[in-house]
């Protein structure tokens, strides 16, 4: 059986106590094993309760993030760098308090459409910030993903292959890849070659249609997807992410251009979503094997 996850942003728009109760009972009545806690706001979390909810329920925490532009890593003007910086230090220690293993989503840059491309000088910054958190990461035993995001969304990093090239940066190779089904299927040639590719350094998987609703509904070629993450012996946690116009945070709806009302009936969306990662993910692993790793240990963030 994969390890089946879902973003919380699916079932709420925040994370009040009511909204983290909410979430938690969630996913946990549709039969996901890990939810995603979005840390927007990581001052405005009760880590405690949140982890006391989801032991109760029985379900892992995995954290993610994406900068606001006032507190981007990547540009020029230091004291927005070092915004950026304190802003991933207080969400890597929100997550060692939720015991999730994993942080990751837009970690390097803003989320925003960029009016330039990056410069040499916005990568190098940047690097240095992850470098840092990295090794703060390590000391808490937390792995660290960068997800490449379509270049509507950032200038930096949007495709897995300028990840691998951003990590050799920051001289911290156990960072791994966060990909995403949507973001590959606009920014990648191939994405199953680039699954298949990037095998021995995927550290967290998003599913999410090219439209963000319901998956199946859209034009992603999911069965060559999880026959390709089957072939690079994939063994972390895979995650359902849509968006909705109305549904989620309203800042981050902005950020991702969510106009349009994909779905309204949030329980048909998780319970459809769960089953068709799971018949996919065994379809898949029944029909083709583990291609040899290109070297070293799997990095999936100890989520198998
Ligand atoms: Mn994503």
């Amino acid at each position: 059986m994969p390890t089946i996850g879902v973003h919380a942003l699916v079932f709420v728009s925040g994370w009040s106590a009511e909204e983290a109760a909410r979430a938690v009972e969630a996913a946990a009545r549709h039969g996901y094993d890990v939810l995603e806690v979005p840390l927007i706001e990581p001052h405005a979390i009760d880590a405690g309760a949140t982890a006391r909810l989801l032991e109760q329920h029985g379900l892992k925490a995995v954290t993610s993030l994406a900068l606001p532009a006032a507190a981007d890593i990547s540009s020029a003007d230091p004291d927005c760098v070092s915004r950026g910086e304190s802003l991933l230090n207080d969400a890597l220690a929100v997550s060692r308090d939720l015991g999730s293993a994993f942080m990751g989503g837009v970690l390097y840059s803003a989320l925003r459409k960029y009016e330039r491309a990056a410069t040499r000088a916005a990568w190098a910054t940047s690097a240095e910030v992850i470098g840092r958190l990295a090794g703060r990461a390590r000391g808490m035993g937390i792995t660290l993903g960068l997800e490449p995001v379509n270049r509507y969304e950032s200038n930096l990093i949007n495709t897995g292959e300028q990840a691998l090239e951003f990590i050799a940066a920051t001289g911290a190779d156990d960072i791994t890849l966060h990909l995403d089904s949507y973001h590959m299927n606009i920014e990648e040639g191939d994405v199953a070659g680039a699954i298949r590719r990037y095998r021995g350094k995927i550290g967290y998987v998003h599913v999410n249609e090219s439209h963000r609703g319901h998956l199946g509904a859209g034009s992603i070629d999911f069965s060559a997807f999880f026959r390709a993450l089957a072939e690079a012996g994939y063994q972390g946690a895979i995650t359902f992410e849509a968006f909705s116009a109305g549904v989620g945070d309203p800042k981050l709806a902005d950020s991702l251009a969510v106009w349009r009302q994909l779905w309204t009936d949030t329980d048909e969306l998780a319970a459809s979503a769960r089953a068709f990662i799971e018949v996919e993910t065994a379809a898949a692993r029944a029909a083709v094997k583990p291609l040899s790793k290109p070297g070293g240990p799997v990095a999936d963030a100890g989520m198998t």
